[in-house]
């Protein structure tokens, strides 16, 4: 599958790992739908590409998403394949995490995935292809302290990205998970900010506790992630579905 003028949406696409997969696709030509809340970030992002169109959208809002997809698909026609990146990590011992927070982080990281696959897995049965790439995290894979709502959030994307796998297979469609360790982006920073203030470590030593859980003793950078996608958009690819790839220096194996 060459990326040239095909129609991809990317979810998160202002700053971190999105951006860099922006940056990724666009190298190869793909028109690109950048979706956020915040258009500014968004327009910024979009500024240096040559194909590219801006909508705000919550993905965590079912009616936000339908009016966004509606609005990318008028803008650039159906949607070859969608990278649901968007996400967001909220840290809390589990007694004392309220249930504000349990729905936020499923709807922000699991329900997102469910009202943007709906949007496109129509138009993509009718055209026989599409692809459908998932940003979970370690978190689908293992259990973390601290972030259960975000880690059973992660988990469910991965089981919803096997089953939709499955219904789609004889369809043309592949669907697959993503999978970073703690990438280099702002909500790990935010990370390192919540450790050092609740522990009082330097940031020094808050960043050392995140690495030290990868074998290699680093953090991901975004684009290690975005190069992961970007196979997974291309032909090579096609046989690989519902699978969870760790980019993850070893972290899970
Ligand atoms: P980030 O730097 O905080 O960026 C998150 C992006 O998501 C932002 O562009 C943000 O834009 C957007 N976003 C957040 N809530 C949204 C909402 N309700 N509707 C639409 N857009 C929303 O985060 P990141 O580290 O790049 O993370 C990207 C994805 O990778 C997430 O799914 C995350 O769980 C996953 N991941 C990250 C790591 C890591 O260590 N960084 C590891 C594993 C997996 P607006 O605020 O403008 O909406």
């Amino acid at each position: 599958m060459s990326l040239k003028n095909k129609h991809i949406v990317v979810t998160g696409a202002a700053k971190g790992i999105g951006a860099a997969i922006v940056d990724s696709l666009a190298a190869q030509g793909a028109r690109l739908s950048l979706m956020g809340r915040t258009l500014s970030g968004l327009e910024q992002k979009a500024a240096k590409l040559a194909q590219a169109q801006c909508i705000a959208v919550d993905v965590a809002d079912e009616a936000s998403v339908a009016q966004g997809f509606a609005a990318a698909v008028e803008g650039f026609g159906p949607v070859d394949i969608l990278i649901n990146n968007a996400g967001q990590a909220a840290t809390a011992p589990f007694h004392k995490m309220d249930g504000a927070t349990w729905r936020q982080m499923q709807a922000v990281n699991l329900d997102s995935v469910f009202y943007c696959c709906a949007q496109v897995i129509g138009d993509m049965r009718a055209a026989k292809s599409g692809r459908i790439i998932n940003i979970a995290s370690t978190a689908a894979l293992k259990g973390y302290g601290y972030v259960s709502a975000y880690v059973a959030a992660k988990h469910g994307v991965l089981g919803l990205t096997r089953a939709l796998a499955l219904e789609t297979a004889a369809h043309g469609i592949t669907v697959n998970a993503v999978c970073p360790g703690y990438t280099e982006t702002e909500l790990v920073r935010d990370s390192i900010a919540n450790i050092m203030e609740k522990t009082g470590r330097s940031e020094a030593e808050a960043r050392a506790e995140l690495a030290k859980g990868n074998p290699q003793g680093r953090l991901i950078q975004p684009a290690e992630v975005a190069d992961t996608v970007l196979w997974l958009c291309q032909h090579g690819s096609q046989s690989i579905t519902g699978q969870a790839i760790a980019v993850a220096g070893g972290e899970v194996m």
